[in-house]
């Protein structure tokens, strides 16, 4: 038997399948497929065996991964969902790692256990629309500031870890929507130089939001970040049926995180947490396979498409942080690995821009078959979205530009389709602005 401790002889692609080859969650020696578990809470042999699982729960002495859990209560803990974690925290290369309902979720217990009243944060520019929220409109409540810098540009950043109030270093990588990459060893270099001024206790985090990569295409804390979040509800879960979270880190923040989310709730509920242990991360290896290689082909074929001024995609000669996409972006075979979405911008002034990607949606909607108008990502499907004419269109055509919001600008989240069926329906949405 091998533990996520241990190096094992086989594949990533099937540890994602097969898990562990022994689970302490849940002895079902008989069964092929983990069962759900349904039960809100649990029966207990004794009162001492009660007082042995709350004497157990949250206690640095008991290592989850290795002992028998006592399960109490769902909140707590619950097997189906402690199956998922092993096997998320193998995926990621974590010692421990905590489902919870939603990415957002994860997100805000990761930080919840970060940072107190007093303390900041220091965030990349770029970052997922209610993170974003979360840092800017909630956390300010409990005396939480969060600092936003431009993580391209290490200087500015750097001297923002200057402040001895900085706790947590939060950012993605590839961002939302316009794919640039943060360079994750380059961020530990600087964390590294700032903790070494300061005492353990005060030592500064790294985390990092992996959606967008999936620890298919990117392993974070093999790079230097110490915790990882993602929605389970993106490319992990896969299908697009569940919602989900998960939290990815050291074992020194299992006890923190496990109280967390016993007192503010949202643990990931075992009926959510199954589909996921059983179809997505199985299939993560050869959907992403797949939707790389189509990613790949519909991002030449768009850049040499005369109606397109540019596409952002890591996987082009053209992305202007290739370089780092060859380093960072490496699936776990160490295959280049520059992830399933793609942006590109149509050409024309503001407002015909704009126009242009509301007709190609429109087209796309009523004609398509392989792409489907959508927002969300990391689907079995294709799915497209056009902000400037859907999550933005209230915001004016100039205001857009000013907060970054190309008015022509396209997101596509590729699918398994075959590719030459994405590429026919996106053929026939582009023809048809030239045909009007
Ligand atoms: C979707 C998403 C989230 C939030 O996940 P939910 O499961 O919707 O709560 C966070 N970060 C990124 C990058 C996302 O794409």
């Amino acid at each position: 038997m091998s533990t996520p401790d241990e190096p094992s002889p086989y594949a990533t692609e099937t540890h994602l399948i097969h898990g562990e080859f022994h689970s302490n969650s849940w002895d079902y020696a008989d069964h092929i497929v983990p069962p759900i578990g349904s039960s809100s809470a649990y029966r207990l042999r004794s009162a001492d065996r009660g007082a042995e699982g709350f004497g157990a729960f949250a206690n640095p002495e008991f290592n989850r991964q290795q002992q028998a859990p006592i399960y109490i209560y769902d909140r707590l803990d619950e097997p189906t969902r402690g199956m998922l974690e092993q096997a998320l925290a193998r995926a990621e290369g974590a010692e421990i790692a905590l489902a919870f309902t939603t990415g957002m979720a994860a997100i805000s217990a990761a930080l919840g256990v970060l940072v107190k009243a007093g303390d900041r944060i220091v965030a990349h520019r770029t970052i997922y629309g209610c993170t974003w929220s979360l840092l800017s409109n909630w956390m300010p409540r409990f005396g939480v500031e969060t600092g936003f810098f431009n993580f391209v540009n290490p200087q500015a950043f750097e001297d923002a870890l200057q402040d001895p109030r900085v706790m947590v270093v939060l950012f993605e990588s590839p961002t939302n929507p316009t794919l640039e990459l943060i360079d994750i060893a380059m961020v530990r270099a600087a964390v590294d130089r700032a903790n070494a001024k300061r005492t353990k206790g005060r030592r500064i985090f790294i985390v990092v939001d992996n959606t967008f990569a999936t620890p298919w295409s990117q392993r974070p804390l093999s790079l230097g970040a110490d915790v990882v979040c993602h929605s389970l509800t993106k490319n992990i879960g896969g299908f697009g049926t569940d919602m989900g979270g998960v939290v990815c880190g050291p074992r020194l923040l299992e006890q923190d995180l496990l109280l967390y989310r016993k007192d503010f709730g949202a643990p990931l509920a075992p009926k959510a947490a199954w589909p996921t242990l059983v179809y997505g991360l199985p299939t993560l290896a050869v959907r992403s396979i797949q939707q790389i290689a189509s990613a790949m082909a519909v991002a030449r074929y768009l850049e040499g498409h005369s109606l397109v001024e540019r596409v952002y995609y890591p996987g082009l000669s053209s992305h202007p942080q290739h370089e780092l996409a060859l380093k960072q972006m490496r699936d776990p075979r160490g295959d280049f690995s520059p992830g399933i979405l793609l942006y590109f911008i149509l050409k024309g002034g503001p407002a015909e821009a704009k126009e242009r990607g509301r007709l190609v949606m429109n087209h796309l909607a009523t004609n398509a078959l392989a792409v489907t108008l959508a927002v969300s990502l990391g689907q079995v499907r294709t799915l497209v979205e056009h902000p400037a004419s859907m999550t933005h269109a209230v915001v004016p055509v100039e205001a857009q530009r000013a907060a970054g919001i190309e008015p022509g600008g396209i997101r596509l989240s590729m699918g398994v389709e075959a590719t030459a069926d994405i590429l026919r329906d996106l053929q026939s949405a582009l023809a048809s602005l030239g045909a009007r």
